[in-house]
């Protein structure tokens, strides 16, 4: 389950603006398939995250996929793009049996 922490509609423009691409490793996403676990879903990340003092509102937002927002954790944007370079070639985690494959420690 996903909390929907946004309107449809803010929703709707979210994924447009980033192309319906995740804004760490640009894999495709599926409107429709937001906060489903499957490799096209997506949601809603905190690029800084709100434990960390991060807002909750556009400027802060990215569409990101469902592996890598739930493989970012409490990392910021940074922190998980370094990991996506280091670890993951700089693409989205890949997903193997229904679940993303976590490569970073
Ligand atoms: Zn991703």
């Amino acid at each position: 389950m996903s909390r929907r922490i946004i309107s449809d509609q803010q929703l709707g423009s979210l994924f447009a603006k980033y192309g319906g691409q995740c804004a760490y490793g640009g894999r495709n996403l599926t409107l429709s398939h937001y906060g489903q676990r499957l490799p096209t879903g997506w949601e809603v990340d905190h690029a800084t995250p709100i434990s960390a003092g991060g807002v909750d509102d556009g400027r802060n937002h990215r569409v990101t996929c469902w592996a890598c927002n739930r493989l970012k954790g409490d990392w910021d944007a940074d922190q998980w793009r370094y990991r996506l370079r280091e670890y993951y070639g700089g693409t989205c985690p890949r997903w193997y049996n229904g679940e993303p494959v976590k490569k970073h420690p």
